[in-house]
């Protein structure tokens, strides 16, 4: 393993940093536009379950994603190493024990049990999600999104599993599908508004049967078959990539009752057993000092000449500069960080060859983990799905210098494009 240089380290921090704040936080990469078709592989078994399970042993204590690999000892055993950004606190083992024993059926109940063991210990990454769905959903009904304009068709199809959901909301006689579906939107954004602020205390404090109805709402309307028909329309006014992100957070959410529904039972009524490790290795975190700031990293950034570019600058340096600092100064830029080799890479690097090709991820890994995994040879890795973000967290993993390369080179020039296209706009 050769270590990364330490100043390509800082340039990509730096220049992931820029990105993620400033200039777009949903960045693609060319590897994340190519691979749309290639991704689309029939559904693996093992990597919805193996998704699921991470999910469910995900705390997101100090904000970290756990992620998960999977292996198969026999019909009956699956054992499962997981990793977090940092090293798992006593209280993050705790919760890996409280799950294993539901898991195995010694908790009683699963559903309040569920309930009860994500209220004590996976606040954080619930009421994380909870928030982002929220958020989300009061734009969406702000917005009032043209559920009107979906061709509706039979309502079993609109909803599935409508009957069980009729069973919990009541359906006025004659309700148009639309007006149920839109209501129960509304439904949703009531009993996730009774938590605001949605703070891990306020989840903690809630009931059973408030999280419940959450997860039971999230889980259903995650399906209708009309954010499909938004999110594929090719109506210019929408904007795409919003309904994208929102189904994604609700079926995220709704995945929670999925684990309590289906997940649990299916263990508790089998003799299949569960047993995880932790990884740990010690030195994959570092504190670095950022050398630039967000002005002259972005304006490093243009390629020069541009004459395009230039010309809808002002001449002036100082003023160039007065431009882009008017822009950033509300931003909350840390030039101190603290970086390490996200939990996916160092789950891979540390596979055995009884490991599954799969890695699960509790947050969806994020772009440059996407790039360094589709960038490996050998191996193909499949990993949990989700929307690309960055993540100025990630630090070089050092063990092959094509594949830091290959990270570096694709922010550098993400950043390039994402700064011209604003800059060709006319900065508005
Ligand atoms: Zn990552």
């Amino acid at each position: 393993m050769n270590a990364p240089s330490h100043e390509k380290q800082i340039k990509l921090s730096e220049e992931l940093q820029v990105l993620e704040v400033f200039w777009c936080p949903y960045a693609r990469f060319r590897s994340d536009v190519t691979s749309v078709t290639s991704d689309r592989v029939p559904e693996d078994r093992n990597l919805c379950l193996l998704d699921h399970l991470v999910l469910a042993f995900a705390t997101g204590n100090h904000g970290w994603t756990t992620a998960a690999t999977m292996q198969l000892e026999g019909e009956k055993i699956i054992h499962l190493t997981l990793a977090m950004n940092g090293n798992p606190s006593d209280e993050d083992r705790h919760a890996a024990t409280a799950l294993l024993e539901l898991l195995h059926g010694s908790t009683g109940q699963s559903d309040e049990a569920f309930i009860h063991y994500l209220r004590r210990y996976a606040a954080p990454h619930l009421s994380n999600v909870i928030q982002e769905v929220g958020l989300r959903l009061s734009s969406f009904l702000e917005r009032e999104f043209p559920l009107s304009e979906v061709k509706w068709t039979v309502d079993s199809d609109e909803l599935p599993g409508l009957e069980e959901v009729q069973k919990s909301y009541n359906r006025h006689e004659g309700q148009h599908i639309s007006d149920y579906v839109r209501a129960l939107f509304h439904a949703l954004h009531s009993k996730i508004q009774e938590l605001q602020p949605c703070t891990i205390q306020s989840v903690r404090n809630a009931s059973n049967d408030h999280i419940r109805s959450i997860l039971f709402l999230a889980h259903h309307l995650s399906r209708a078959r009309a954010l499909q028909t938004l999110y594929t329309s090719r109506n210019k006014d929408l904007n795409i990539v919003f309904i994208g992100l929102f189904r994604y957070r609700l079926a995220r959410l709704g995945q929670y009752h999925t684990i309590m529904s289906a997940i649990i039972p299916s263990f508790q009524n089998s003799n299949s057993k569960l047993t995880v490790e932790w990884l740990h290795d010690a030195a994959h975190m570092q504190t670095i000092r950022l050398l630039r700031k967000p002005v002259q990293i972005s304006l490093e950034a243009i390629p020069k000449p541009t004459v395009s570019i230039y010309d809808v600058l002002p001449n002036d340096e100082k003023e160039q500069e007065e431009i882009m600092v008017g822009m950033m100064e509300y931003l909350q830029w840390k030039d101190v960080v603290e970086v390490s080799v996200h939990p996916e890479i160092r789950l891979i690097l540390a596979a055995q060859s009884s490991t599954l090709p799969l890695v699960g991820v509790s947050d969806g890994p994020c772009a440059c983990c996407r790039h360094w995994i589709r960038s490996c040879k050998g191996k193909k890795w499949k990993t949990s799905h989700g929307p690309p973000h960055l993540d100025w967290t990630w630090k070089l993993p050092g063990h092959d210098r094509r594949l830091d390369d290959a990270v570096c080179k694709e922010v550098s020039s993400v950043l390039t494009s994402e700064v011209c296209i604003e800059i060709n706009r006319g900065w508005n």
